[in-house]
């Protein structure tokens, strides 16, 4: 079986939705299909539930009548006949019904389940409506409702066992069904309320699902032909990369190479699913396949992610007393809170983190062992590839190219499929661009 995913600009118009159909109608063998919802579908259910949270009902209603004029255009183009165009009109009709339901004064307030639910209903219109056109177009196909397997648990942390029991028992009852369509991002959590995979989970689904059905491969298809060695928002002349390891795929979505959510790597890797990244647009290219490959040694690929927060520690007393590293991170970890990057001197300890929702608490307690800086709005630059020992050369490649752009900090041998520079993100499209003039033209050849 292989897990098909589609992401937002992919079912973004009724053509493009038509396109995806054909896709999947060529692909040979059982799948199971994850859609996102359709592009800035996520971005406005946002939108209203921030209306309605300041009962701002007006701009809340008007910006779901923008939504429902454009699915209904959607409805005009997509289908066919009229008794389909009726049975999709009547059910966006009900899915905005319920949105407004929540968008007026006296309504039931928008508690963080029912603003999750309001946003849920992206996914489950996409593929309602892709799987009315499959119908439609004469092919059978099993909508499943991704809260009857998706769940996470109370650290939100997805309940692999419970996906794994659930998708078997699904498809084993069904034995002739060799179609899925399902939702993407969206979930049950411990307590049963819907809940998601955070933004661009689409991708974290189908890797979930395709480690939990053991998958013969997972596909991601996008706006794009594959993982490209740099950004292709900042750079220009970036291309695709044909084939890369888990370790560098996990690294660069981790580190904000968009086209990947950034835990959607692992659980492909955890049970060797290879993921083939695709172009819905153009899916002659070859695009990239993720696998357990032997990859060409040095820079391979570029990305940065923003929002950044350093924080330096100097130590009152010698910074490495025994237990003192112990004590700091004791403190990240009772306010839940991970550590990406860390560098140590004799006299001072510098750590970034991704969630400032407890910075207060934690530089509060970080006080108790020394002073405390803390500097916001910073990047992390990423370069993966393989950086073992017989590699040369490479890290002088990347430090000449920064020689206009100061640096706050570097990580390197942390593993050997990483090497990472912290710096103000007002550098960040400048340090891109450098690097990939620096960095390729020696890793290359
Ligand atoms: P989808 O809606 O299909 O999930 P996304 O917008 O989430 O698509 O991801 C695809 C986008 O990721 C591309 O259009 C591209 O701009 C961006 N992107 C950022 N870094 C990279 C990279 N290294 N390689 C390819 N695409 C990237
Ligand atoms: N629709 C969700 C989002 O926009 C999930 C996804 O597209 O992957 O974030
Ligand atoms: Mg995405």
């Amino acid at each position: 079986m292989k897990v098909l995913k589609f992401g937002g600009t992919s079912v973004g118009t009724p053509e493009s939705i038509k396109e995806v159909a054909k896709i999947v109608s060529g692909i040979e063998g059982s799948k199971i299909v994850v859609l996102s919802a359709m592009s800035q579908t996520t971005n406005m259910l946002h939108k209203i539930t921030d209306f309605i949270g300041a009962s701002n009902f007006d701009e809340a209603i008007a910006t779901v009548d923008v939504l429902i004029d454009r699915y209904k255009k959607v409805v005009a183009e997509l289908f066919e006949t009229e008794n389909t165009r009726n049975q999709a009109s009547a059910f966006i009709e009900e899915r905005f019904d319920f949105i407004k339901s929540y968008a007026h004064e006296g309504s039931v307030p928008v508690i963080e389940g029912v603003e999750k639910n309001i946003v849920a209903q992206g996914e489950i219109l996409s593929t309602n409506l892709f799987t009315m056109h499959m119908d439609e177009i004469n092919v059978a196909s099993s909508l499943l409702s991704a809260f009857d397997f998706m769940r996470i648990d109370a650290a939100g942390e997805p309940d692999s066992a419970f996906i794994t029991e659930s998708l078997g028992e699904i498809i084993k009852e069904n034995p002739e069904t060799d179609l899925y369509v399902t939702q993407g991002y969206i979930c049950l959590n411990d307590v049963g309320d819907i809940d998601n995979l955070k933004r661009g989970g689409s991708d974290y689904s189908a890797s979930l699902i395709g480690a939990a059905i053991q998958a013969e491969e997972i596909q991601i298809w996008t706006d794009i032909d594959g993982m490209h060695n740099n950004d292709p928002r900042y750079v220009d002349g970036t291309f695709s990369l044909k084939e890369i390891s888990f370790d560098e795929a996990a690294e660069l979505a981790y580190f904000g190479a968009k086209i990947l959510h950034p835990q959607s790597v692992i659980p492909a890797k955890e049970k060797n699913v290879p993921v083939l990244l695709k172009d819905t647009f153009n899916p002659e290219s070859a695009g990239t396949i993720i696998c357990n490959c032997e990859v060409p040694s040095g820079v391979r690929a570029i990305a940065a992610k923003d929002g950044i927060t350093v924080i330096k520690i100097k130590s009152y007393r010698m910074l490495m007393a025994y237990g003192f590293l112990n004590n700091i991170f004791e403190i990240f970890e009772k306010y839940r809170t991970s550590i990406d990057m860390i560098t140590t001197s004799e006299v001072a300890v510098s750590l970034t983190i991704d969630d400032n929702t407890y910075l207060e608490e934690i530089t509060k307690e970080l006080e108790g062992f020394g002073s405390v800086e803390v500097e916001t709005e910073q990047t992390i630059v990423c370069l993966a590839g393989d950086f073992s020992q017989k590699e040369k050369g490479a890290s002088a490649s990347i430090f000449n190219s920064m020689t206009n752009i100061p640096i706050r900090m570097i990580s390197y041998g942390g593993s050997n499929y990483n090497v990472s520079l912290v710096i103000n993100t007002e550098n960040k499209i400048e340090a891109l661009r450098a690097l990939n003039e620096g960095v390729f033209e020696v890793s290359v050849s």
